[in-house]
């Protein structure tokens, strides 16, 4: 049978509990998800016709705190997709110490070749749908891959019709005008930023200067291109799913901005060499940022990445075969759990505003979300210090972020003990 990203998921997590001393109980339980919902329901569809989709909803552990994690509309999400994103907001959250566990949904449909209103219904009828395990107080949902703030309110608006009031912190990466943070649009690809420049900084380096490739161009990767060459950094190449462009001389960022804008695809910037998103990861770079789907760093290219620094802002790019290669190559891969945090820190920075209803300035935003990132790269640093003292170098910032982060869950869930 073929090895899905949902086995990925549990052979990171089962790897990393070697290296602690979890009792088999433990690990048996934070290896499963506590619930998976999966749901079929009609949508009206623009011409008339009533068409049934398939969505999930999947919480994988509550001992921390109250799940949170985003939806994604694909024509390629799976349940064991959706299993593996859900156990991986259990670890992120865990490492950024936010006190939330993990969760993730998505729906099986083409947004692309949806109009809006069907996009709507859809969305509406999804929410009403998950909505008897989701709840401010119990799971809140967030954008990721196709989803965007738009979506987020209509999910908002679904919700507090049923409960009969403005129901804001039902759901994060909402328009500002209706209880979104500011700051939460760029927060995954500042995130990045942050980790990436702890990373350079442990070398005594800095961003200045240095070559970037970013393969996706949508939310975090786009943020991500301009933030780290307002850095001091050189974008030098970029790709969305239709292709890209590598150019040593550095792209200029606005114009990537305006032909995104335009809905255009990279490929079509003019200056500079055609790349596929796979060609994309082995262009000369410093800095190496996936930030489109799973699965992309493997064995097959993994000793042809250039990158000496692998920021992950894409959730699972990197296979475990992939992080063995990368590691003794010496390329640093500073994981998911931790690059791509960004994001859920700053849904958590809305939740705390819309349940206290007082908004925080940007600058406030930022500060605070550099102070959690550079403690969780810090913490993680110091485990990665103590676990290669114990074990040698075959030990990568991977397993320490998820050392620490199971460790965090580990000891909720036991100093909650098992009920009844
Ligand atoms: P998005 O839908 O805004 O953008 C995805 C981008 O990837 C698009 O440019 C698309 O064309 C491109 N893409 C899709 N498949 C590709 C492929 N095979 N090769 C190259 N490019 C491809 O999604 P997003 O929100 O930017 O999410 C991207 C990744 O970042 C996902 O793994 C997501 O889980 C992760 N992530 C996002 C957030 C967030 O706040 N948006 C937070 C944490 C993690």
């Amino acid at each position: 049978m073929e090895r899905t990203i949902w086995d990925v998921a549990r052979q990171q997590f089962f790897e990393a509990a070697e290296l602690t001393d979890l009792d088999d109980d433990l690990k048996e339980i934070l290896s499963q998800c506590n619930r998976d919902l999966t749901v079929r329901f009609p949508v009206c569809m623009d011409d008339g016709s009533i068409r049934v989709f398939e969505g999930y909803r999947v919480q994988h552990n509550q001992a921390r705190g109250p799940t949170k994690g985003g939806i994604r509309f694909s024509p390629e999400v799976t349940l064991d997709e959706v299993r593996a994103l859900a156990m991986w907001m259990t670890w992120k959250t865990a490492v950024v110490k936010i006190p939330y566990g993990g969760a993730k949904g998505g729906v099986i449909c083409d947004p692309h070749n949806m109009s809006l209103g069907e996009l709507e219904n859809l969305t509406r009828r999804y929410a009403t749908e998950i909505s008897i395990i989701v709840g401010r107080e119990k799971d809140i949902p967030a954008p990721d891959v196709n989803t965007n703030p738009q979506i987020m309110a209509w999910f908002m608006d679904t919700l507090s019709m049923r409960s009969g009031f403005s129901d804001t912190g039902v759901v994060t990466g909402k328009p500002v005008e209706i209880g979104g943070s500011l700051g939460r649009l760029d927060a995954t690809s500042r995130g990045c930023l942050y980790v990436a420049e702890e990373a350079l900084r442990e070398r005594g380096e800095t961003l200045e200067g240095k070559t970037v490739a970013i393969q996706g161009f949508g939310n975090a990767g786009s943020f991500a291109a301009s933030l780290f060459a307002r850095a001091g950094a050189r974008v030098v190449a970029v790709c969305d799913s239709q292709g890209g462009v590598y150019n040593s001389s550095g792209l200029d960022v606005d114009r990537l901005m305006r032909l995104k804008q335009e809905s255009t695809t990279m490929a079509e910037y003019p200056d500079g060499d055609r790349v596929d998103p796979k060609q994309l990861l082995e262009q000369p770079c410093d800095i190496l940022i996936p930030a489109a789907v799973e699965d992309q760093i493997t064995e097959a290219n993994a000793d042809r990445i250039q990158a000496r620094i692998v920021v992950e802002a894409a959730n699972g790019p990197t296979t475990p075969e992939a992080d063995r290669i990368l590691n003794e190559r010496g390329v640093t891969v500073l994981p998911d759990v931790l690059a791509n945090a960004g994001g859920v820190t700053v849904s958590y920075f809305e939740w705390v505003q819309d349940l206290g209803s007082f908004f925080w300035d940007e600058e406030r935003v930022y500060r605070e979300l550099k102070r959690v990132m550079t403690a969780a790269y810090r913490d993680m640093s110091a485990e990665l210090a103590r676990l290669q003292g114990l074990h040698g170098p075959r030990i990568n910032h991977r397993q320490a972020a998820y050392v620490l982060a199971i460790q965090r869950v580990a000891r909720a869930t036991q100093l909650r003990g098992i009920y009844p």
